[in-house]
Order: C-alpha cells, then structure tokens, then sequence
C-alpha cells in the first residue's frame, strides 16, 4: 500500500514494474519543490526490497530500515550545501560494485540531480550506461532540461504533477487530523505542493512566519517611504533563498488583491486574510495592483542577477502604492 499521496498513476507504473518484475535501470522523477519526488523514490526503493506481502507493506524490517535511510542496501546520495559533487559520484560507483547485503536490489537515490556539477553528471553517465544486474537507480530533479540529455534518455521518466487542492485537503484531514479549514488555507497556498502543505501542517513555524511576513508587508503598505526603506535594509540582510521564498508570498499577495479587485475572489489564495485584501481591493486602482506585480516580478528577476538585495528591494517597495488597511 503506497503512501506516497496523489500521484497515483506513478505508483500504479511502478506497482505494476515491480509485480511484472519487469523493472527499467533507472528512473527519472522529476517535478517542482515538495511535490513527493523524494518520497516517492524512497518508497520505490523500500518496495524493490520489501518482504511483506504487498510492497511496500511499510511494515517489514526492509520498508523500515528504508524510511528511516538506513538499509543497507539503498544508498542516498544528495546534494550537500546546493551541490553534487564528483566525489560523491565516485564513492557510489565503488559501493555499487558490491552485491546485495540483504535485499534483492543495490537501489541508488540520487536526490536533486540538477544540483549536480557537470563533472558529477558525466561521471554518473557512466554507470547509467553500463548497468550492473540488480542495480536500480532512482534519480529526482526539478526538471529533467536541467540534465544532460544523455543522463535523461538512459531513464524511464515519471514527470509528476501538482496534486489538485481538493486531494491535499483529503489528506491533511484524513491521514493529518488537521481541522478542514487549516487543510483548506493550506491546500490553497501550496498551489498543489502537497509536501509543503504535509510539512507546513505539522510545523506550526511555517504559519506563522508567513503571518509575520505578511504582517510586515502591510506595514510597509500603510507606512510611507522611511518604513519602506527601513523594511529594504531589514530584509536585504537575508540570505537570497529566503528573499525568493518570501518573493513569493508577496507576489501571491499582490494577486490576490487584484483578482479581489476584479471581483474573483475564488482565485484568492490567501484565504485567512481575506478582510485586509478586499480593504485594499476597494482603496487601489487596477494600474496600480498590476504595478505591484510587475515590481515583484522585477525584484525576483533581479535576484537571479547579483544585484545588491537591498537596492532591489527599496525599488521594489517604493513601487507599491500607499494605501490604508
Ligand atoms: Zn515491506
């Protein structure tokens, strides 16, 4: 029985591999963050090795060992810092070589290939391309453009989706326990990342941060240009993940009051804050709502371009118009 949630023609292609024992080499699962690639892989992994009666069962010593990384026949290999080295690579192949200790496959995770540096990539070529029996290997990356398009062609790709809102609502309520409106605003804001909205479920930080940061968004909206410039020289401390992360918050923010603007309020996804949108739906203008947008766009291109984070940001925040909440 898969735990893996919503994705369920790739885990009935590979229930089918694993009942037909008619298995590729290599796997590729790619799709966006926290969308279940990873999971998805390791309960692969656990069900090539499984001895229960319906692998995975999730319940033998096999799935066991394997959901907590530590069977010894399933090596994880991934990135340390945001790279995959060749070294890593290199120390795979070695234990590759080795048979089976106890499981009827050697399975490789290699988590978040496109974080590899080409010398890893090329160098993992290599064992795609000569695959040694009882080997399988399970590779994820965001998107398979992201790999050689050598790596790619050796694999049996599994390109998943987002999970549609309803299905994570499902899940957060029946398999979570969390109360139908918390699994509804977090189903609308993982806009179909359901492993986003499993952690964030059980994280009470991963709220409250947003509220922070929404808190301080308004701030800088009903403050004028000093709050502005103060918030820009706050945030342009951050590391620029963090700024990308929160980028992206604003911008749903920005959307959501213009769709509110536009009378679609079914398309808001910040469902919790619904008074202070339709507040500033009613004061601006359209013009200025899309301005708002195309600024965040701008900050987050820029963010890709070393561009000083505070100076991005000051042109960004003095871009939003003033309004009062
Ligand atoms: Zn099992």
């Amino acid at each position: 029985m898969w735990q893996t949630y919503g994705h369920d023609w790739a885990t009935a292609l590979l229930q089918q591999a694993l009942d037909t024992q008619r298995l590729s080499h290599a796997y590729l699962i790619t799709g966006p963050a926290h969308i279940g690639k990873a999971t998805l892989a390791r309960e692969f992994a656990a069900a090539l090795n499984c001895t229960g009666q319906t692998p995975p069962c999730g319940e033998c010593r096999s799935c066991r060992l394997a959901h907590d990384d530590s069977h010894p026949d399933i090596l994880v290999v991934q990135a340390q810092e945001h790279v995959l080295k060749i070294d890593q690579i290199r120390s795979l192949q070695h234990d590759l070589a080795l048979s089976p200790y106890e499981g009827r496959y050697r399975v490789c995770l290699l988590i978040d290939l496109h974080l590899a540096t080409d010398e890893a990539e090329n160098a993992l070529l290599k064992t795609l391309e000569e695959p040694a029996s009882r080997v399988v290997l399970v590779l994820t990356a965001t998107d398979a453009s992201l790999l050689l398009p050598t790596v790619v062609s050796r694999c049996q790709v599994l390109a998943l989706r987002g999970v549609p809102e309803q299905r994570i609502v499902q899940a957060l309520t029946e398999r979570w326990h969390v109360q139908p409106d918390r699994a509804q605003l977090l189903a609308r804001l993982a806009g179909g990342r359901i492993g986003w909205a499993i952690t964030a479920a059980q994280d009470e930080n991963a709220l409250a941060y947003r509220g922070q940061a929404l808190d301080d968004l308004l701030q800088a909206v009903i403050g004028g240009r000093l709050a502005r410039l103060k918030l820009a020289e706050s945030l342009g401390s951050l590391e620029r993940d963090e700024l990308i992360e929160l980028s992206s918050l604003w911008q749903t923010w920005w959307r959501d009051v213009l769709y509110a603007n536009q009378g679609c309020d079914e398309l808001v996804v910040n469902l919790d804050r619904t008074s202070a949108l339709r507040s500033l739906a009613g004061q601006l203008r359209p013009a200025q709502l899309t301005a708002a947008c195309n600024s965040v766009d701008r900050l987050r291109e820029q963010l890709g371009h070393n561009v000083t984070a505070r100076l991005a940001l000051e042109d960004m925040l003095l871009n939003w118009p003033l309004a009062t909440v």
